[in-house]
């Protein structure tokens, strides 16, 4: 009876709210001078390949939603590779292991293709809700199936739906790998510290802002609906994109087979690629090319 309640966040101690906020933090900013071949900006297009592992990760219940995911695989991810094959730009394609076993021949061909495979989980699930070991043995599976399925072993992870739990950096720097793509800190790429210690580790970091997601999701049995026109996201993706090109940094983009893979909003992908193309100075790239060029060239 009357056991003492849980502090209150409004009764931490100082002590307790810094290591909560310093747990996972940016370091150093990795920022060149100049981009590859003297570019003045860089463009990093990436593609979560999502496909049915959403529906999977929330019970695998709707065949509805499992078909839409199939759409990704049958539509999204062919319409969008032959768009990238067209303007001659490279791109980096975020896939769950249980996406890629689904559809390896899809993986293999995006590999052909020269596009970059990063980790994107197991079933997309959300690492926070996971025990240590769990999210560890999910994580250390999926690279070994995508390498399995590429022949690529990928060196670049992206978390399901950017959620990261406290495990996560500690397990990302187990595994050895160069970067991660989930976090929000700046626009530049930085080094993750890991309770206030360099991991090595390159972010190159995401926004909601510059996801496609967030402007064109539906779900038929939650108020969630797309809330703008598709002239709007472009609208804004190409103001991301200018400001980056003014201040010489770094344009990166994520989307969705699944979302933006279809006939009344490719044109979004199109109208960035030949914008940026129309500048004669941008560097097209892989997101693990642009934190190699980051990484090695910071001013
Ligand atoms: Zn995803």
């Amino acid at each position: 009876m009357n056991e003492p309640a849980m502090p209150q966040p409004w009764q931490w101690e100082d002590e307790h709210w810094r290591k909560l906020v310093g747990h996972v933090r940016a370091g150093d900013a990795y920022r060149p001078r100049s981009w590859k071949g003297g570019a003045r900006c860089a463009l990093a297009l990436s593609f979560d390949s999502d496909h049915e592992t959403n529906e999977l990760r929330d019970g695998g219940k709707s065949i509805g939603r499992l078909s839409w995911g199939q759409y990704g695989n049958r539509v999204g991810v062919p319409r969008i590779l032959r768009l990238l094959e067209k303007y001659g730009v490279p791109a980096t394609f975020y896939v769950p292991a249980v996406a890629a076993l689904l559809h390896p021949d899809e993986q293999r061909r995006v590999i052909a293709e020269g596009h970059e495979i990063g980790i994107h989980g197991w079933i997309h699930e959300l690492n926070s809700v996971l025990p240590h070991d769990a999210e560890r043995d999910l994580l250390l599976r999926a690279a070994d199936t995508l390498e399995k399925i590429t022949g690529t072993r990928p060196v670049g992870i992206r978390t399901p739906s950017w959620d990261f739990s406290p495990n996560t950096l500690a397990i990302e720097q187990e595994m050895g790998l160069l970067y991660d793509s989930s976090l929000m800190a700046d626009e530049d790429c930085y080094e993750l510290l890991l309770d206030g210690v360099p991991t090595g580790i390159v972010e190159l970091p995401v926004e909601w802002v510059r996801d496609d997601a967030v402007y064109f999701m539906m779900h038929r049995f939650q108020s969630l609906r797309p809330h703008t026109p598709p002239r709007e996201v472009l609208e804004i993706f190409r103001r991301e994109f200018d400001a980056a090109y003014e201040e010489g940094g770094i344009c990166q983009l994520t989307m969705h087979p699944h979302i933006i893979g279809y006939r009344s909003r490719i044109f979004i992908v199109e109208e960035i690629i030949r914008h940026a193309k129309a500048k004669g100075d941008v560097w097209f790239a892989t997101h693990r090319e642009v934190v190699e060029w980051a990484k090695t060239h910071a001013a």
